[in-house]
Order: structure tokens, then C-alpha cells, then sequence
């Protein structure tokens, strides 16, 4: 008995913690083989994408059906573009991303790809067309060319140079003793943050997901880290319909839209210009950010 119960109890929590953390979720799936809460309909299609629009639809969401999280969200995310979500620690913004996933199902409301409701389509299918940078890339004690590889299965040595190369980590890649086949992880070479973090890019190039999720870490990346994988992002993000979750404004103000997020509902939207000359929410954060900027520069 204790022998069954033990690995199910670690897979469960082990799959939470993902789910949590959004971690490389899509891909985790397919490693423990856990279901999601939700299920599949039985006559569910498969997510047909051509842009990639994403639309979230007068969405109200909790946890718990007493605790609402999410109230009345609606968010345009135009195919191609990318939509940043800003707002206070607990505002909602990750709950935004695992709704995309239909890790949960809305309580009213919607959330549409291209039209398409994800309620009506394959999870498989759905995830198939979502790319993850995590806040933090889990690496297999395994070569650095697998780390990355295992972003799409078969891929090939050119396809995951090319990945490699687009996450600005190629170079740095081919001056390890072994290139590709030098072992990472706790058993091999120590990796940087911002080396992981391009690895973790890599891979999600590698899956070539139409739509890409990122949501930054709460603690902040030091400065370095945060130049060393800027020009990789914003490679990724070409030509993909990108959500990002930011706690640093300084990495969005060049986003197509940004959106305010405060106790669950959307209190400001506009570009980064237009925000700062509303003088509101937005503008406040960020003239924090930038005095905290300066006394960590003092
Ligand atoms: P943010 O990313 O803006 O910091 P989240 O979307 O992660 O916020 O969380 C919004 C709220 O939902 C928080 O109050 C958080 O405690 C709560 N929450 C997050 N995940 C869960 C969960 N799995 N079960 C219950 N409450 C949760
Ligand atoms: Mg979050």
C-alpha cells in the first residue's frame, strides 16, 4: 500500500507545484502523465490556430467559488502582438496565465483563441500551441543539447543549434569543453540565472509555439541577467502573439498594450506613452520602480 501511495502522493504534489510555479507546464503534462482537474469534452476538436488572437471574455474566476480572483477580466490580445499585465503581487496576473492553459475553467465568461473556446477543443491541442518561458528553467541532468532538444521531440543537432542560436546562447554553448554534450544540472556545469533562462528560451523556440506566456519572477533578476536574456525574448517573440506578466515595468514599456490589474479587475489599459500621461495606477508604479532603480544605483 505504502508502496503505491508514496509515488502517487509525490507525483500529485509535484504536479501542483508545476501548475503553481507555471514551470514548463505543457511540456510536464506529457512527463507525468497527470490529468488536469478539467477534462476533455468528448466530442472536442482540435484548437485550429491561423493568428493566434487571444480574447479573454468578461472572465469571473476564483480558486474557490467564495473567493473570487478574477472579476469581470476582458483581454484583447490581437494575433502578433504582445500584451503586458501589470498589477500588485496577488492582483491575479498568473491566474491569467493558467486560465489559457484551462488548468481551471472560468466561472462566466470565456477564454477564446482565435475564437475558438478552450473548453471546446483538446487540452493536447491546446497546449500544443502554448510556449512557456519560465521563471525558472528546470534542467535534466543531461547534456546542455538535450536540455534543449527536449523542447520538441525528433528534433534535430541543426534545429536545436538554430533554436540555440535565435536564444543567444549558442556561442557561449560551443566555448564549453564538450559543447552540446557537456553535461548541466546539479550533477554537471553550474548554469547561470540568465544561461538557464536562455536555455529555457531555446527549448520554447524549439516547440515553436504560436502563442508565448511569460511570467517573470517576483524577485527581481539582477541587471546583468536581465541584458543577458532581453535580446533573446524579444527574438521569441517575433511573430507570436505574446502575454507577458511583468514585475519589472522597465521589460514591457515597449508593449503593444499594457494592462493594469488591481484585486482582479482591469483599471487601466493603453500603451506605455499613455499610461504615464494618465498620471494613474500605472504611472505610479512606475515612478516606484524607477526611485527603487535609483537607490539600488546610489
Ligand atoms: P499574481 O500573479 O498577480 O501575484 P496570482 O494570480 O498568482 O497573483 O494569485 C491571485 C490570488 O489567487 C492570490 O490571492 C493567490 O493567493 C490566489 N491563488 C493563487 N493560486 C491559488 C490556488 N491554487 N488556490 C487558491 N488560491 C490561489
Ligand atoms: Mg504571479
Amino acid at each position: 500500500m505504502i508502496q503505491i501511495t508514496m509515488p502517487l502522493n509525490f507525483l500529485g504534489t509535484v504536479y501542483r507545484e508545476i501548475r503553481q510555479s507555471l514551470v514548463d507546464m505543457g511540456e510536464m503534462f506529457d512527463l507525468l502523465e497527470q490529468e488536469p482537474d478539467v477534462e476533455d469534452k468528448k466530442d472536442a476538436d482540435v484548437l485550429k490556430v491561423k493568428g493566434a488572437s487571444v480574447r479573454l471574455e468578461a472572465v469571473d474566476f476564483g480558486y474557490d467559488s467564495k473567493r473570487p480572483i478574477l472579476k469581470g477580466v476582458t483581454l484583447d490580445v490581437p494575433a502578433g502582438q504582445t500584451v503586458a499585465v501589470v498589477g500588485p503581487s496577488g492582483s491575479g496576473k498568473s491566474t491569467i496565465g493558467r486560465l489559457l492553459f484551462r488548468f481551471y475553467d472560468v466561472q462566466s465568461g470565456a477564454v477564446l483563441i482565435d475564437g475558438q473556446d478552450v473548453r471546446d477543443v483538446t487540452q493536447d491541442s491546446l497546449h500544443a500551441m502554448i510556449g512557456v518561458v519560465p521563471q525558472d528553467t528546470v534542467l535534466f541532468n543531461d547534456t546542455v543539447g538535450y536540455n534543449i532538444g527536449y523542447g520538441r521531440d525528433g528534433a534535430t543537432q541543426a534545429e536545436i543549434e538554430e533554436a540555440a542560436r535565435a536564444a543567444q546562447i549558442h556561442d557561449f554553448i560551443v566555448s564549453l569543453p564538450e559543447g552540446y554534450d557537456t553535461p548541466v544540472g546539479e550533477r554537471g556545469l553550474k548554469l547561470s540565472g540568465g544561461e538557464k533562462q536562455r536555455v529555457g528560451i531555446a527549448r520554447t523556440l524549439l516547440k515553436n509555439p504560436p502563442i508565448l506566456l511569460l511570467d517573470e519572477a517576483t524577485s527581481a533578476l539582477d541587471t546583468q541577467t536581465e541584458r543577458d536574456i532581453q535580446g533573446a525574448l524579444a527574438k521569441a517573440a517575433e511573430g507570436r502573439t505574446v502575454i507577458t506578466i511583468a514585475h519589472r515595468l522597465s521589460t514591457i514599456a515597449d508593449a503593444d498594450r499594457i494592462v493594469v490589474l488591481e484585486e482582479g479587475r482591469v483599471v487601466e489599459e493603453g500603451n506605455h506613452a499613455e499610461l504615464l500621461a494618465r498620471q494613474g495606477r500605472y504611472a505610479g508604479l512606475w515612478q516606484r520602480q524607477a526611485r527603487e532603480q535609483d537607490e539600488v544605483a546610489a
